[in-house]
């Protein structure tokens, strides 16, 4: 048989990062199986529907590569896939599970308590409050006896006594269904064989195997997620300020390292940590999910985004960070730029602060020109600056920065002084930072030689005063 799994996110917001990797293990188990993986929009409560959502879950999955077989603008025959869109469809089967005992009209108003008086109507006092529009909801009516149980792949085999279970709604007085009767219904017409989602369903599910059982459906075989959180005892939550998808991209997270991080966050997948979204597929057991909830760790996650980063070639990554030169208003050599960033940068978004010096040079600060371990003071930088500026006027190949160290380590040995005691001055007076993207040479490359002596005649006139 196929395997078809489906994501089936609320339209109330962002794309948390759990609901992400709820998507991403969706996608794994159905195409690790060559099986289908659905998207179905779970828009039933409408009070928390945000708008813009639905499509923002459209364009995530879309960026992250997680392409859905059938779903919204994608007819598998099964649809309609969005659930608002489906209420004649539940209203069916919430009479057909009244004639089956499964549930019962509801006439209360407000909660009920543990067993609902409504299930002790007779035919003729329903038929009678409906016929006079009494406002109803649907009930789910749960054995009093027996237990029910079932296993789950991550969680194990699980018992409940029915008596435990609560008679909640599954069609609202609005006549919206609520999740705990659409996510039957839904898996069931759309031959769901695996529901994969987080573990706050866990308690639940004996009473969606009871309307399963209701109807005389098979069941699903379950995956229950362990939570994603934040440290030993709270979960991610974007109420609390946590990141989501969005704010990662935002914060200059790639895509493919939010991916392969978060696929490691509750499943292991061997040694090897940096794993493509096809490495991912081949390698997704379901076996190797682990129970106890994941830590995300921001850290990790900048590491593997690094990694990524590195992994690219100049030309990749170069295309990659453009869009990130549009505050560079000088004519620099940009390849160089990207050269000198590739083997540094951690996140996209750092790209800023690191060239930051490159229209204008930091205000001038002399205390940066003292650097115990270069060995420089203000005053010996002043005169290694004189010293080299006839070197620097001269030298027309700022591109070819083999042969400009060759020169600048020639005219130290030339001088009596250390290469730092050139290097270090020549650095400052280029940018005015203590902390910079590559030394003098890469940085006087990027600049360009007409750009570099201006800031150093400029930064001898602010040394001599
Ligand atoms: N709509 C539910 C949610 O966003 C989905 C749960 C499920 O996957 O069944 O939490």
């Amino acid at each position: 048989m196929k395997i078809r799994t489906r994501f089936a996110p609320s339209p109330t917001g962002y794309m948390h990062i759990g609901n992400l990797r709820t998507a991403l293990y969706c996608y794994l188990i159905a195409k690790h199986n060559n099986g289908d993986f659905i998207l179905r929009i779970e828009d039933t409560d409408q009070q928390r529907e945000v708008s813009g959502a639905i499509d923002m879950i459209y364009q995530v999955l879309e960026e992250t590569g997680l392409h859905y077989d059938e779903g919204p603008h994608k007819d598998g025959g099964l649809g309609p896939y969005i659930q608002s869109q489906r209420l004649n469809i539940y209203h069916q089967y919430a009479k057909k599970l009244i004639e089956l005992g499964g549930a019962h009209y509801c006439f209360c108003e407000g909660d009920i308590e543990d067993i609902d008086p409504c299930t002790q109507l007779s035919q003729e006092e329903i038929q009678e409050k409906l016929l006079q529009n009494t406002p109803y909801v649907i009930r789910q009516t749960i054995p009093q006896d027996g237990i029910t149980s079932f296993q789950d792949e991550v969680y194990g085999y699980i018992e409940v006594e029915n008596q435990t279970l609560n008679e909640g709604i599954l069609i609202k007085s609005d006549g919206y269904p609520t999740y705990n009767f659409a996510n039957v219904i839904d898996d069931h017409l759309m031959n769901i064989t695996h529901v994969v989602r987080g573990n706050e369903y866990l308690s639940s599910t004996p009473k969606y195997n009871l309307i399963y059982e209701a109807f005389g459906w098979k069941k699903p075989t379950y995956i229950h997620l362990p939570p994603v959180n934040k440290d030993e005892t709270h979960k991610l939550s974007k109420r609390d300020g946590d990141a989501s998808y969005q704010d990662l991209r935002e914060q200059g997270y790639l895509k493919e390292a939010i991916i392969n991080y978060i696929a490691l966050l509750g499943c292991s997948f061997g040694e090897d940590e940096i794993l493509s979204l096809d490495d991912l597929i081949n390698k997704f057991d379901i076996k190797h999910i682990s129970k106890s909830p994941a830590i995300f760790d921001i850290e990790k996650l900048t590491w593997m985004n690094e990694t990524y980063l590195r992994n690219l070639s100049l030309e990749e990554f170069h295309q990659l960070v453009l869009p990130y030169y549009q505050h560079i208003t000088k004519d620099i050599d940009f390849l160089e730029l990207s050269l000198v960033l590739q083997p540094r940068l951690e996140k996209l978004t750092d790209i800023k602060y690191m060239t930051d010096f490159i229209n204008e040079p930091y205000p001038f600060d002399i205390s940066i020109y003292t650097h115990k371990k270069m060995k420089t003071n203000p005053e010996n930088s002043l005169k290694a600056l004189k010293l080299v500026l006839p070197l620097l006027e001269e030298f027309n190949e700022y591109n070819n920065d083999e042969k400009f160290v060759t020169e600048f380590i020639k005219f130290a040995k030339d001088n009596g002084l250390k290469n730092g005691q050139v290097m270090w001055p020549v650095r400052v007076a280029l940018t005015n930072k203590s902390l910079t993207p590559g030394g003098a040479i890469e940085i006087a490359h990027i600049l360009g030689k007409e750009e570099t002596l201006r800031r150093v005649y400029k930064a001898i006139d602010d040394l001599k005063n």
